[in-house]
């Protein structure tokens, strides 16, 4: 029989966690660890609670129950700044007013980092996005692509080791996807970042994760490695979503 391993020093460690929005309950005495630099694809149809569970792991909403721990750390009850996380959405929510410079560095700026640290922060992460040529322009004068690309770059100059990816790439046309999907998986061979990615794409699952997380209704129905669920899906929901054809 396959058990489950325990990881020893998670990154991420969701203990019993569960929310509920006045009386339906959305998540359900989740448990969920993570280990540090690995690849975690949150799976399953849209409304299963995927982005829930990510918002609460950055702190945006407050947990009925359980308790969050990032880096050894009880972050249960911490500010969403104080968390060590960065996030990406699947919007690119930059600030239209602003350069892509200035988008990179806000952030940094209201936190008070160093003038020269950030400069040299957004220059390594501009560098490894390839959005050099694009600093000065406004986010208007960008593509879906390059935009994603600076929605992402403001989470690497956050220079935290934890991020979180909500369908980053749901609103890009498929060319694009499968390009900004080999660059996440280059990005995160480069930075070996804890990452935790919110998708309802079956291929970019499989393409991305060390581990998918496959949920159903608030709760994970199957956490295995791609080859494993696909070949070995623990139920017929498993199967019917991501498992090999009968
Ligand atoms: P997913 O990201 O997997 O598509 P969500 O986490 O967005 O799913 O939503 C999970 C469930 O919680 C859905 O049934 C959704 O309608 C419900 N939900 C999400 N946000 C709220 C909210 N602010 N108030 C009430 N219900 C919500
Ligand atoms: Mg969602």
């Amino acid at each position: 029989m396959m058990m489950a391993a325990e990881i020893a020093n998670p990154s991420v460690s969701i203990q019993d966690l569960s929310l509920n929005f006045g009386a339906v309950s959305v998540l359900q005495t989740l448990n969920l660890d993570v280990a540090d630099g690995e690849f975690i694809v949150l799976l399953g149809p849209s409304g299963c609670g995927k982005s829930t569970l990510l918002n609460c792991i950055a702190g945006l909403l407050d947990i009925s129950d359980g308790r969050i721990f990032i880096k050894g750390k009880n972050v249960t009850w911490e500010e969403p700044k104080d968390r060590g996380i960065g996030m990406v959405f699947q919007s690119y929510a930059l600030y239209p007013q602003m350069t892509v410079e200035r988008n990179l560095s806000f952030g940094l700026r209201v936190a008070g980092v160093p003038k020269d640290e950030i400069a040299k922060r957004i220059a390594r992460a501009a560098e490894i996005l390839q959005i050099e040529p694009l600093l000065q322009r406004k986010p208007s004068a960008l593509s879906g692509g390059q935009r994603q690309r600076v929605a992402i770059g403001r989470a690497l100059v956050r220079d935290v080791d934890v991020f979180l990816f909500d369908e980053p790439l749901s609103n890009l046309d498929a060319k694009l996807r499968s390009e900004l999907r080999v660059e996440i998986k280059l990005l995160h061979r480069h930075l070996k970042n804890t990452m935790i990615y919110v998708t309802h794409d079956q291929i970019e699952a499989m393409t991305l994760a060390d581990r998918i997380a496959v949920m159903k209704g608030g709760v994970i129905q199957q956490l295995d490695a791609p080859q494993t669920i696909y070949n070995r899906p623990v139920n017929r929901f498993v199967a019917g979503f991501l498992g090999s054809p009968a």
